[in-house]
């Protein structure tokens, strides 16, 4: 949106021009796009994932009108109502919330990607409930990096077994690895955490997986991710602002 500013001058005193989901979109483009350049990667590696769970299907509108294409999504009906109410935008979805085996079919029919697979018995279901029509359902193996037994995602030591079981499933196509690791303030601690996720993906690679996605970094610490070779950042609360439901995993 052009505010009639140039460089260098006064900002808008107005909350909602400063809010005003393009400028949210530009600032994080233009975070993702420093920090590909400090890491001295191509400018084109990384995809933004707009992480609209809790807001409306306006929000993801007004967000979608500015040239943002992908939105993950964390709980199923939430999603489905959204993307009823935006069928006639072309946008590709994701789901990146925990999955319960009972609703693995809406999840199987009606994303394009699911970041949080995190145990064979789900994914045997995706693949046995994507439609034929669809092209594969593109998958990550979230990993709990942290170790903490109250997050979701595999244990490192499990990640090998698993990679092969999901790889040889007819439907779905493994992309990569997902990981929340747990918030950590300084940036060297936030690094550390991403790079066991790369270090596991390389591990992979190694043994014949072709993989080339990396979901990793958010909010706070998409410079970290980014440095350490996301693909892929999911954002929310930059792009959206602050959640108000007390569930904001
Ligand atoms: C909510 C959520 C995000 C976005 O987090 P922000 O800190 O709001 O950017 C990313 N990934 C997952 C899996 C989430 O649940």
């Amino acid at each position: 949106m052009d505010n009639g500013l140039k460089t260098g001058e006064l900002e808008p005193a107005l909350p909602s021009a400063q809010d005003a989901p393009g400028q949210r979109l530009c600032r994080v483009q233009a975070r993702i796009a420093q920090a590909l350049a400090d890491a001295g990667r191509d400018v084109a590696a990384v995809r933004l994932l707009a992480v609209s769970k809790t807001f409306d299907a306006v929000a993801v509108r007004e967000l979608a009108v500015c040239g943002q294409r992908a939105f993950g999504e964390n709980y199923v009906q939430e999603a489905l109502d959204k993307q009823q109410a935006l069928r006639d935008l072309a946008l590709e979805w994701h789901f990146i919330g925990p999955i319960q085996s009972n609703k693995t079919r809406p999840i199987a029919e009606n994303f394009s990607w699911v970041h949080s697979l995190d145990r064979l018995k789900i994914a045997e279901r995706l693949s046995a409930q994507r439609p034929a029509g669809l092209p594969p359902l593109q998958v990550c193996i979230e990993l709990n990096v942290s170790g903490e037994a109250s997050k979701g995602g595999g244990s490192v030591a499990e990640l090998p077994a698993l990679a092969a079981a999901v790889s040889a499933l007819p439907r779905l196509q493994l992309r990569g690895l997902m990981a929340i690791p747990a918030p950590v303030a300084d940036q060297a601690a936030q690094r550390a955490a991403f790079r066991q996720v790369r270090q596991a993906f390389d591990a992979l690679v190694a043994r014949g997986h072709a993989l080339d996605t990396l979901s990793m970094g958010m909010s706070a610490d998409l410079e970290a991710a980014i440095l350490e070779g996301a693909t892929i950042v999911r954002v929310g609360t930059a792009l959206f602002g602050e959640r108000i439901t007390p569930d904001d995993s």
